[in-house]
């Protein structure tokens, strides 16, 4: 990406993969970046993710495409960056139907467009996934994707800032509550948690679950389903475990060191949210989930909790990105997205592009922020059919 127009100064608000691959992409574009955020880098829901990279399932065809794309760029990164391997790793994954349930639709609908996918009988599992018990998956068999994979943010994360920072970037940590600076209608900077006053010409709002309050509070509309959710991180496990699981009870993938992360829909119903806004998840839902990894791992290792990471995980209110310009206040642009593991490095690349060149990618075309139009309806069609509410 380059641009021949005169430096911008962009802040990004957000240290989540969303604004830290934002503001990479936009200070590799050639523009002056500062990024802030709350807390340190990757506290958010990047910290807290089965980050899966995935076009599981059915999709729009604007929609898969998009998520090929991101799959590319991690491909590309990995390719570029032989550090990232340990992070970034493309083991395929494997999934499989509920009781009474089939996948046999799934499948067909991947293989119509062109999507890796291969259906695997129960004798079959042990060849081609050696770390998945055969007796748990289900009767008729299972999909494995070998071109899936899983990004560990929490190491992903601070590498892409800090060849942001090498080439220019500012990181303000630790900012606190930091809003959208917005004066005569058009945002000219932010405010950090002290108030301290930060000028820019661009913002981008890049605060995870917190984006749709942050706009509503500057009159502006896009609904949300933001639940609460967590992961379990497991202590280091006695099995060597390669292939990403989602499974009717338990998501499971492998860290980095050795660990698992665990979740599933059925435990992230059971999170509370407590009067002081803070999360808890009950012992049985850890103890739940540790018990159907178990069951679905070859050997059935004994597993045991390390910790728990609860808190919001960012939907938009039609699953799908919301990526672009805040139409009603110039100057200010948002993403916020599902699946911004998968999707983190295409959405800040293109969104940086158009940040630095102001011209609207076709790509995002689906996705922008003003489909949702006025607080009282549903959301208009953006040309994709239902939500696929599988999985991440
Ligand atoms: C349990 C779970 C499983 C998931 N599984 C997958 C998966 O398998 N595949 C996949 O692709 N995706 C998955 N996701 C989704 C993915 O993790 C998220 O879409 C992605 O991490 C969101 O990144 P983000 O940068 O938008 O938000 P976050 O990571 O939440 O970052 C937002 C940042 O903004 C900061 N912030 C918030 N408010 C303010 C403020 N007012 N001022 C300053 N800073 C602020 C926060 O401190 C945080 O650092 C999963 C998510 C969860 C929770």
């Amino acid at each position: 990406m380059s641009s021949t127009s005169p430096q911008k100064h962009v802040v990004v608000i957000g240290g989540g993969i969303l604004g830290a691959s934002t503001a990479f992409h936009l200070t590799s574009g050639g523009a002056k970046v500062t990024l802030v955020t709350a807390g340190t880098l990757a506290n958010g829901a990047s910290s807290r993710s089965i980050a899966w990279l995935n076009s599981s399932g059915a999709r729009s065809a604007e929609y898969h495409y998009l998520r090929l794309l991101a799959i590319d760029r991690y491909r590309t990164w990995s390719a570029h960056h032989p550090e990232s391997r340990g992070y970034i790793r493309f083991n395929g994954a494997m999934k499989w139907a509920a009781p009474g349930k089939t996948f046999r639709d799934t499948y067909a609908a991947e293989r119509s467009r062109g999507y890796e996918s291969l259906w695997v009988e129960r004798a079959n599992v042990a060849a081609i996934a050696p770390d998945v018990n055969a007796e748990a998956v289900a009767e008729e068999g299972a999909i494995f994707n070998p071109g899936e994979g899983w990004v560990n943010m929490p190491d992903f994360i601070p590498a892409l800032v800090a060849e942001a920072v090498a080439k220019g970037a500012e990181v303000i940590e630790n900012a606190g509550d930091v809003r959208v600076n917005v004066q005569d209608g058009a945002s000219v900077g932010v405010i950090l948690g002290n108030g301290t006053q930060v000028s820019a010409d661009e913002v981008v709002l890049a605060t995870g679950g917190d984006v749709p309050a942050q706009l509503a509070a500057l009159g502006v509309t896009v609904l949300d389903r933001t639940p609460a959710a967590f992961v379990l991180i497991t202590d280091p496990v006695d099995a060597e475990v390669k292939t990403v699981l989602n499974t009717p009870r338990v998501a499971v993938r492998p860290t980095p060191d050795g660990r698992l992360v665990l979740d599933s829909d059925w435990a992230e119903q059971t999170v509370v949210i407590e009067d002081d806004g803070s999360f808890s998840v009950p012992q049985e839902s850890v103890q739940g989930l540790l018990d159907e990894a178990s069951k679905v791992l070859a050997g059935n290792p004994r597993l045991t909790a390390h910790h728990v990471g609860a808190g919001l995980k960012p939907i938009p209110g039609d699953g799908l990105p919301v990526v672009g310009p805040i139409p009603q206040i110039p100057g200010l642009y948002t993403i916020f997205s599902h699946s911004g593991a998968t999707l983190g490095l295409i959405l800040g690349e293109l969104l940086a592009e158009e940040i630095l060149t102001g011209t609207p990618s076709p790509v995002l075309k689906s996705f922008r922020p003003d489909r949702f139009g006025s607080t009282d309806g549903a959301p208009e069609a953006v040309g994709t059919g239902a939500w696929e509410p599988v999985k991440q």
